[in-house]
């Protein structure tokens, strides 16, 4: 047997028909850029969020990137996130000309720990990115509280947590703004780049609509120094397609994490993730640790079983942030989960025998 880390193909084959047909009125149509289809979309994933605005992008970090600048967040600003994330994270605030202000990571759900929030606060701080990792929201009530206290934004890092719910909102829908990513690899993917923000607030989705779009909300009449940032007609299509199934693919990808549970709850060596009481966790990721991790990767390789390391380097210890004055040591929690962490064989194609067939080899690697 052969399991894949992700079967995109298999997923892709799910809505073939109706993206071809779609596809097809879109070329009749030609309406490339910002086509009828693309404000549909965005229609459709502000109600799927519980969020009065969705604006579709070319990508995710743009969607970080725009939410900062249409606050006016540049240089001189910090913005405090967390050490463990993709870097796009991080990009974004260095991309507007802000600091990055780090925390670590808590050990209980790989997210921002909200408790290290406070001390990393300055007169300079405007806003703070949680990233809800790996499908699972981060602990967002006591950190929409402390960041009222301090008069900050909440930025939602929502790249990997498409449906997910804290305290039953969704993801998206419980900060100031969210940027989503629809890379193709994330639980709701597209075939190709883009993104989205979701927000409540009407004056930041206007200013986003026009950052995007040349600064322009009135053709050639620019109000802003803007960007070309808009999600394709044919990207929407696809993701109009997708939506209608998400849900149900999130159900699949809980229950293939209860299917690990189950299998692997015996291994004393292998740490299963933790879900929050008042999260529903979507499992864009299944991690677990392992202090004799390489070896397992080794192992799982050898027998045809696609896994990866999300992520091998913090963002502290990037290169591209050599100079930022960050060491090793800095964000103990998020250095030992990158020596530690292992994301596991997950989608909603998998089969149970597929899931047996890891644990199985996972089981003969610490047995
Ligand atoms: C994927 C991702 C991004 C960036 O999204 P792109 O669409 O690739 O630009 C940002 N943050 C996190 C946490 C991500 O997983």
């Amino acid at each position: 047997m052969k399991v894949p880390f992700l079967d995109l193909p298999t997923l892709s084959d799910e809505v073939r028909d109706d993206v071809v047909n779609r596809w097809n009125r879109v070329i009749s149509r030609s309406d490339y850029v910002l086509g009828s289809a693309v404000a549909e979309f965005e229609h459709e994933f502000a109600l799927y969020c519980e969020c009065k605005y969705a604006l579709g992008l070319a990508s995710g970090l743009d969607a970080l990137k725009l939410i900062l600048r249409a606050y006016g967040i540049g240089a001189g600003d910090e913005v405090i996130t967390v050490a463990n994330s993709f870097i796009a994270t991080a990009l974004a605030i260095s991309a507007v000309g802000a600091t990055p202000v780090l925390v670590d990571m808590c050990d209980f759900d790989f997210n921002m720990d909200v408790s290290a929030v406070a001390a990393a606060i300055t007169p300079q701080t405007k806003a703070i990115i949680p990233v809800h990792l790996y499908g699972q929201p981060a602990d967002m009530d006591p950190l929409v509280e402390l960041a009222k206290e301090y008069g900050l934004y909440v930025i939602e890092d929502a790249c990997q947590a498409h449906g997910a719910r804290y305290g039953g909102r969704r993801a998206g829908s419980i900060g100031d703004a969210a940027a989503f990513s629809f890379y193709p690899g994330k639980n709701l993917g597209a075939f190709g780049d883009g993104g989205a923000v979701t927000t409540n607030d009407p004056v930041l989705a206007e200013k986003i609509r026009t950052l995007r779009n040349y600064g322009s909300s009135v053709r050639y009449h620019h109000d802003e120094l803007g960007e070309n940032s808009r999600l394709d007609t044919l990207q929407a299509e696809v993701l109009s397609v997708k939506l209608a199934k998400l849900d149900g693919w999130n159900e699949r990808r809980r229950e293939v994490a209860a299917w690990y549970r189950d299998a692997l709850s015996d291994l004393p060596d292998v740490v299963l993730p933790s879900e929050r009481a008042e999260s529903e966790h979507v499992y864009h990721l299944f991690v677990i640790r392992t202090a004799q991790r390489d070896k397992l990767v080794q192992f799982l390789h050898g027998r045809d079983i696609g896994c990866i390391i999300h992520y091998p380097i913090p963002i502290h210890l990037q290169k591209a942030y050599a100079s930022a004055g960050w060491t090793l040591g800095d964000f103990p929690c998020a250095e030992r989960a990158a020596d530690e962490i292992l994301s596991l064989p997950m989608g909603p194609s998998m089969t149970k025998e597929q899931v047996d067939y890891v644990a199985a080899a996972i089981h003969d690697c610490f047995g």
